[in-house]
This record gives structure tokens, sequence and C-alpha cells, in this order.
């Protein structure tokens, strides 16, 4: 058996890797880790962790309003300072990338700074070092893409939404998917003027219908303009900031346009088909149940490998890792009904099926639904309405999934991950009591389906 010098090498200290390198030295496994950014990776850096931070700075326009139209509060004069958010956010993320470097070192977790490269199966390089490990975990996360289109260059993407000097009063975001509705959500929030495009007929490709026609109603009264079926041809730099040619002809200025156009794995450079690891047509890393790459000594989990680009997900696959190679447990990650949410305003949460996968899956569904104006708005005459949904299984009366917008729905739809990991059926959540007042005590008293031909 050759000698290494690590059990284990991981490359990439974000979510996955992190928790891969702590819970692997726990079991005993000598552990490196090599990051080239800062620790923690996207979500803590450019990703969850400062978005929903965002996403709380921009709801409070709303929340002053309300509290003055229905709550008998005078609020004063307001005004909003982007650069001191981003340096209280930024504050809080060096404290994290801390808080990241602490948990590593007390797991006895060797930190490696530098780009980290495969030279072969076991061998990897850092700088002008070299190391050797039995083990290799590639966990480098992915990258926002962009279209190749004439002027992209003069676009930003998440990555510096993160740290712009100043608010742009107009942006305009380009994609339909999870950080173009989110963005649109933040900037229309603290008052920028937003216009977003998407190429396609209706946003968020994906998740349910009804979810998505309700979020795109919401948004439009809350002032983001979207424009649907349209795409950007080029964009140009101006005095002013920037113009986007549309396919349909027309241009928009804008101070910043977003391309929020989805993220690729981040699998360039690494040395990965050097070493002979597989990647797929996305440049994924191709992995096996157990996150086994095509070369048997090399791993990889969370996004990089294109399953589900979630954090708690990569967590998830690195606690299975973990197990398989140094705890003689080997487990597989579970992908089946992994709730999730989109923090949009009003945010979405959803689990299991949509209408159109459970009508493809089973012979009969029951469709509940359910649209209202919640509670606090009856004071207020804010007119956000929440909308819910459950879909049953009518041969087994199992529930195959539950979808929420409106207010607080990630933390209302958690729960309900539970229920559907238990198989529950309608029966027992007709069962279930309600809480009173709640938005959440819909979802368990939803009695009559809709009508079949509906
Ligand atoms: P998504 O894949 O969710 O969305 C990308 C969007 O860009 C789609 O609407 C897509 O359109 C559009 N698009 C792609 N290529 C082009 C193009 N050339 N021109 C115009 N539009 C284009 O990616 P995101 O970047 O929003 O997010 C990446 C992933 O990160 C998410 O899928 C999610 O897994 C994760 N994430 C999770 C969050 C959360 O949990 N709340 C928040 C943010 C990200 P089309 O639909 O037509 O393909």
């Amino acid at each position: 058996m050759p000698d290494f010098d690590f059990d284990l090498f991981v490359i990439g200290a974000g979510s996955g890797g992190v928790r891969t390198s702590r819970l692997s030295a726990s079991f005993g496994a000598r552990v490196a880790v090599a990051e080239d950014r800062p620790l923690g990776g996207t979500c803590v850096n450019v990703g969850c962790i400062p978005k929903k931070l965002l996403v709380y700075a921009s709801h409070y326009a709303e929340d002053f309003e309300d509290a003055a139209l229905g709550y008998g509060w005078t609020v004063g004069e307001r005004a909003f300072d982007w650069s001191s958010l981003i340096e209280k956010k930024n504050q809080e993320i060096a404290r994290l990338n801390g808080v990241y470097a602490q948990l590593l070192d007390a797991a006895g977790v060797r930190r490696i700074e530098g780009r980290a490269t495969l030279e072969d199966a076991h061998t990897v390089r850092v700088g002008d070092a070299r190391y050797t490990a039995r083990t290799i975990l590639v966990a480098t996360g992915g990258w926002p893409s962009l279209p190749e289109i004439p002027g992209v260059e003069h676009g930003i993407t998440s990555n510096e939404c993160f740290t712009l000097k100043e608010l742009p009063r107009r942006v305009v975001i380009v994609g339909g998917g999870y950080i173009a509705v989110e963005f649109a959500g933040i900037f229309n929030g603290t008052g920028s003027d937003v216009v977003q495009l998407y190429r396609g007929a209706q946003f968020l490709r994906g998740f349910d219908d009804d979810l998505r026609t309700s979020l795109c109603d919401e948004m439009r009264k809350k002032g983001v303009e979207l424009r649907f079926n349209v795409n950007v041809e080029s964009v140009e730099k101006i005095d002013s900031g920037v113009r986007a040619i549309l396919t349909d002809g027309s241009s928009l200025e804008a101070d910043q346009i977003l391309f929020a156009t989805g993220r690729a794995p981040n699998t360039s450079g690494l040395g990965l088909q050097q070493a002979g690891v597989e990647l797929g047509p996305k440049g994924e890393v191709v992995v096996d149940e157990y996150s086994r790459s095509s070369v048997e000594s090399i791993y990889a989990i969370g996004d990089v490998t294109d399953r589900i680009a979630l954090t708690p997900v990569a967590i998830h696959e690195a606690i299975c890792l973990a197990d398989t190679l140094f705890n003689d447990n080997p487990r597989s990650p579970d992908h089946e009904d992994v709730p999730s949410a989109v923090f949009s305003q009003p945010a979405i949460g959803t689990v299991g099926l949509t209408e159109a996968q459970a009508r493809q899956r089973f012979e009969r569904v029951d469709v509940y639904t359910s649209k209202f104006r919640p509670l606090k708005h009856t004071l207020t005459g804010r007119n956000e309405l929440t909308f819910m949904k459950l879909l049953v299984d009518r041969a087994t009366d199992r529930v195959v999934g539950v979808h929420m917008l409106g207010p607080d729905a990630a933390e209302v739809i958690q729960g309900f991950g539970v229920a559907l990991k238990c198989n529950a059926t309608k029966a027992q959540f007709d069962a279930t009591i309600g809480i009173h007042p709640t938005s959440a005590e819909e979802l368990v008293t939803m009695r009559e389906p809709l009508p079949e031909d509906s």
C-alpha cells in the first residue's frame, strides 16, 4: 500500500468540501482542503447567505409602508444607503469566513491556500507544492455562465451584485431562474427600476405552473417590469451605463445589466481530464450513486456534479461520502423530495412533484388550491395574495406535492418536507390540527379538490 500524504485531499472549501473534510477528520482520516478564495464557497460569499441578507434589507420598504398604512405607526423620512448595507454584510461574511477556518482547524484539517490542480489519480499540485492522497474530492462548485453575445462583458453576474459600489438606479436582469427573480426583488425593494427579461413564455421553468403565474402577478404588482419571450442580442457601453439591444428590435438603457443566465460546473483548468475523470456535457464531473467519478480514487459532490445545485444537498452528499469512505457505512445520497425555496418577493417554498409531473406519474391526481389575502394585509390593504397548492395521488391518498407562494413560504414548507418524506397521506394532513391564525394552517384545512376538468 503506497504511503500517501493524506487520506483525503479536498479541492474546494465550500459547503460540501468543508463538511466532508471535517467529518472525515472526525472519523480519523488525515485530511487537507485547498481553496483559492475566501472559505465557505458560493453559499457564504456570493450566494445564499449574503443574498438572504439583501432580501431582508429590501423588504423594509414594504414593512415601513405597511406599518404606516395599517398599524398606527408614523414612519419618518426613509432613506436607504446601499454602501452601508454592503459594509455590514461584508463584516458578517468575514466573520463566517473566520468561523469556517476555526471549524476546519478544530477538526484537525490542514488548510492549504491556493488553486489546486490534479496531476494524476492520487496527486494534487498547489503552487509549487505537490501532495499525494489516497482519495481526492472535487468540490469546486459552480460559476455563473454568460450567454455568448456581443458586449456581454459590460454586464455583471450575481458575483458582482454583492459588492457593487452603488445601487444601480435602473437594472435590467436577464434570465428567469432562481437568481434572476431573487435579485429582481432585491433591487426593486431597495428602490431601483427593474426590468426582467426572460426568453421563454413564463419564467421559473421546472416549478409548478400555478406558482409561476402567481409569482409573476405579484412581482408585477410590486412594480417589477417583467418581459417574456424576449432576450438580449447585444450590449453596448454608453455614458450613462449600458444599452441592451433586444431580440424584438427594441433597446433598453440601464445603469447595470445583470446576467442571471445559469451556473456551470467549475471544472475548467483543474486537470480533471488529464487525470482521466469523465466530464458531462456541461463540464460536470460524472459520478455514480456514491459520488465516485470514473477514476476510482476521485470523488465529486455538490454543484460541480450538476445534480441538485443546493447547499443542503451538497452537505447531505458530503455526509454520505464521509460515512462511505471513513466510517464503514456506505450510503448514497437521497435526491428525492428535496424541498427548496426561491427568495423572491413574495417567496416560493416547494417540495415534491409539480402538477404536470404528478399527472405524468399517477393516473388520478387530486389538486387542492387556495389563494387568499394574508391576515396582516387586511389592515394594510396591500393587495398581495398568498397561493397554496397540494397534489394528491388518488390511488394511495399520498400527498405528492406541496407548493406555496407567500411570506415565510420557505419556513412553512420545511416542515411539510418531513411530511412528504414520511409518505404522509391527505387523510393525515386532514387529521392535523392547524395553528391559528397562520397561513400555514391552510395546508391542513383544504377540503375540496378542484373539479377534475378544471
Ligand atoms: P437557473 O438555471 O435557475 O436559471 C437560469 C435562467 O437563465 C433560466 O431562466 C434560463 O432560461 C436562462 N438562460 C440560460 N441561458 C440563457 C441565455 N443564453 N439567454 C437568456 N437566458 C438564459 O440558474 P440560476 O443562475 O438562477 O441559479 C443556478 C442554480 O443555483 C439554481 O438552479 C439553484 O439550483 C441554485 N440557486 C438556489 C437558490 C435557492 O435555493 N434559493 C438561489 C439561487 C441559486 P430557460 O429556463 O429557458 O433555460
